[in-house]
């Protein structure tokens, strides 16, 4: 299956009647480019920056930042490269900053944009970094903000992203409050990235770090596409960044959703461009509606198979 399903499994993402879907790759730094091109990715979709920040005791130089992001920006000349600032918390410390409070739940705590809020240097200089090393380069460079809840964040956000020069901010949509109130946040920034892992983890109230829930940690709870519907159409383009972008018959479900551009870990990508080259839109609509229609996970991943009949 998997040989035939990459037969059909070149060139840009799109629904079996031209539906253009953008894939792209999530990447964790330059090392990371390399699959992402050979899996056929036309950009970035996530590009997580922790990896330069953690495990250091002084913070990453300007010069540091800049090599690291124009790295990763000159592999994709045609495409769009989506960077996401900073995602730390009191689970992900950083050495470099005053240690943060004891936190009994660090999911629900000061991370995300609520930590780099804190510290606004660290958030204006990486800012500053990206746009000096997109300068000059023909890639279109969005930058988002993780673990974002209202339209006041969001409206913080896009602020300082223009002080610093950059001209496409977005928001990360992976918490309740920002999905039910996409509209409120929209007028704000040009773009939505849904991170589904965390979505899903603050829907069901299931930790993600605990193995023993992950039942709950299901992209598939109707509950989680009942919250992509309303950002997927809230009129800024939204894409989806989470895991569940790279499961074949899912990623049919977010397109009929409404959902614009999907980006996963590059293997992926092949078994997720064919899967949509075989089925049509009005086809993935009718598994979003039915798997929404469903009461459960289970009962929502097997709506939706049965009106994509041409999976690998
Ligand atoms: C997500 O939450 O779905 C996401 C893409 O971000 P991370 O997994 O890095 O939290
Ligand atoms: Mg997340």
């Amino acid at each position: 299956a998997r040989a035939s399903a990459l037969a059909d499994s070149t060139g840009p993402g799109a629904t079996k009647d031209g539906h253009a879907v953008p894939l792209l790759a999530n990447i964790g730094g330059p090392k990371d480019v390399g699959a992402a091109l050979e899996n056929g990715a036309e950009g970035v979709g996530l590009y997580r920056t922790e990896f330069l920040f953690l495990d250091r005791s002084t913070p990453p130089s300007a010069d540091e930042q800049e090599d690291a992001y124009r790295r990763v920006l000159e592999a994709f000349p045609d495409g769009r490269v989506v960077v996401r600032t900073l995602d730390a918390g009191a689970d992900k410390p950083l050495a470099f900053l005053p240690a943060p409070a004891e936190e009994p739940n660090p999911a629900l705590g000061e991370r995300g944009l609520r930590m780099t809020r804190l510290h606004p240097e660290v958030l204006s200089a990486q800012l500053a970094a990206l746009a000096r090393a997109a300068s000059g380069l023909p890639v279109k460079l969005q930058v988002m903000a993780p673990m974002v809840a209202d339209a006041e964040e969001a409206a913080y956000f896009a602020g300082v992203c223009r002080d610093a020069g950059i001209e496409h901010p977005g928001v990360m949509i992976e918490i309740p409050a920002a999905a039910l109130r996409a509209r409120d946040l929209a007028p704000e920034v040009e773009f939505f990235s849904i991170g589904t892992n965390d979505l899903t983890q603050y829907t069901c109230a299931a930790d993600r770090q605990v193995g023993a829930l992950a039942g709950l940690q299901d992209p598939w709870q109707p509950a989680v596409l009942d919250l992509v519907a309303p950002a997927a159409g809230a009129g800024v383009p939204c894409g989806v960044c989470g895991e569940a972008a790279g499961d074949p018959a899912l990623a049919c479900v977010l397109v009929g959703l409404g959902v614009t551009s999907l980006s996963m870990s590059a293997p992926s990508l092949p078994l997720v461009r064919a899967a949509l080259a075989r089925h049509t839109l009005d086809e993935c609509r009718r598994a979003a509606s039915a798997a929404r229609a469903a009461r459960t996970a289970a009962e929502a991943r097997d709506a939706a198979r049965a009106h994509l009949p041409h999976l690998a």
